[in-house]
């Protein structure tokens, strides 16, 4: 069958099934590896049948939107687990701590105490993942590999955060795996344990590069409608 014609259902199996088969193939278990389902700019007409097959971890990358549509699928659907993917701005992380269960995209010592305040104030945790810009690219969110080390004790040891993981967005023209790996190695060196790396185009790499969460949004729903601010 194209690719295009298939439904959400088959797409969300076929995608969880390559999960399991590259994990597979370096001793890893299947529950190793979680699916975040990139549902940005979709709909929630569309967020809803992959909500119906089961899925419960999605990812967005604008609070806005998100917060447009999540609050009643949230009702509605039990035990989801939102990610937060996209650049957050300090001033939009009150309403990010709210909505969100996962960020995983701090980058920045003023973020990290925007996070921690709104955290106190709503008393409510959220799980942090560092962004790590691993191909140091000047647009890029993500701190740079030399800032992680004390960025890192910056956000456990003075503001008290815990910090769940890493998370990279390698640069499109050169090759993940060498991302993938810096990346986990950062972990490792660090104790930490939670790796979200790898998106449609390679999500089966990042699983074999240790993975522990794939964020992959056109292999599950097809084609991005485009964004409409
Ligand atoms: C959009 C997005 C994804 C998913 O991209 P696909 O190529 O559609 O799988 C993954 N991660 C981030 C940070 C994104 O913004």
């Amino acid at each position: 069958m194209g690719e295009e014609l298939k439904n959400i259902k088959d797409r969300l199996r076929d995608v969880l099934s390559s999960i399991k088969s590259s994990l597979k193939k370096v001793s890893r278990k299947s529950s190793d590896c979680c699916l975040v389902a990139v549902s940005k700019t979709h709909p929630t007409s569309v967020i809803k049948e992959a909500l119906e097959c089961g899925h419960r971890v999605f990812g967005e990358n604008r609070v806005q939107e998100a917060q447009d549509k999540w609050p009643d699928l949230k009702s509605q659907y039990e035990n989801v687990e939102l990610h937060l993917i996209g650049s957050l701005q300090t001033n939009k992380a009150g309403d990010a701590v709210g909505l969100f269960d996962v960020i995983e995209t701090l980058d920045r010592p003023k973020l990290a105490r925007a996070l921690k305040a709104a955290m106190d104030k709503s008393h409510k945790e959220v799980k942090l993942f560092i962004q790590v810009n691993t191909g140091g690219e000047g647009q890029k969110g993500g701190i740079a590999p030399k800032e992680l080390e004390g960025f890192l004790s910056y956000c456990q040891n003075d503001l008290e955060l815990s910090i769940e993981g890493l998370m990279c967005i390698p640069p499109v023209d050169e090759e993940p795996s060498v991302h993938f790996a810096l990346l986990h190695k950062f972990a490792k060196r660090h104790g930490l344990h939670s790796l979200s790396m790898g998106m449609s185009g390679d999500y089966e790499v990042a699983c074999q590069f240790g993975a522990t969460h794939v964020r992959v949004g056109t292999g599950v729903f097809g084609k991005r409608p485009p964004f409409k601010p």
